[in-house]
């Protein structure tokens, strides 16, 4: 294109210049919906402030084990979650993905996204219900090398809890010490 040579002319280049916004597509208005967003993680909770006061703060002596080795102890600070959050967090989350599934059936071709939905909601609704504990901190090592393991506060767990060493990528098991 040639460039204006004027300010006169500019005005008659700037309009071929004008982009035409792409068609919006039923697809990306939902991945980019924050609506998705608030679907899949209606707990950004995950590293919001807690609110130890109000609820049932636990601190459990664990213990890590890998077969061949000794075990190690570990200790675990945890908010004790109740039947009744799990029960409601698990059914929140079973209907936030049975809404997603109504909204993605729309979809072409439809029944794998309903399908892929509901098969979401029933695992994260299962993780919600038997996850006993929210985690506030936790210490030990692994009891292979040694290396201290983490979770991340905020982090739902249940006992046995399969860990991760990243150190010597074996998987130390730890449960409740009696
Ligand atoms: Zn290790």
């Amino acid at each position: 294109m040639r460039a204006p040579e004027s300010l006169s002319q500019l005005r008659y280049v700037v309009p071929d210049l004008a982009v035409r916004p792409e068609p919006v597509r039923p697809l990306d208005l939902l991945l980019s919906s924050r609506v998705l967003f608030a679907l899949l993680w209606h707990e950004p909770a995950r590293q919001r402030v807690l609110k130890p006061a109000q609820q049932a703060m636990v601190t459990i002596p664990i213990q890590l084990r890998i077969g061949g080795h000794p075990p190690a102890p570990g200790s675990l600070t945890a908010i004790a979650r109740s039947r009744g959050e799990r029960g409601a967090k698990a059914g929140l989350t079973m209907l936030s993905f049975c809404g997603l599934a109504g909204l993605v059936a729309i979809l072409p071709p439809h029944l794998p996204w309903v399908l892929a939905s509901v098969g979401s909601g029933f695992y994260f609704a299962n993780r919600q219900w038997k996850s006993g504990y929210q985690v506030q901190t936790f210490s030990g090592s692994c009891p292979r090398c040694g290396h201290e393991l983490t979770i991340a506060a905020g982090e739902k767990v249940r006992f046995p809890m399969k860990l991760s060493c990243y150190n010597c990528h074996h998987h130390p098991v730890a449960t409740a010490a009696a």
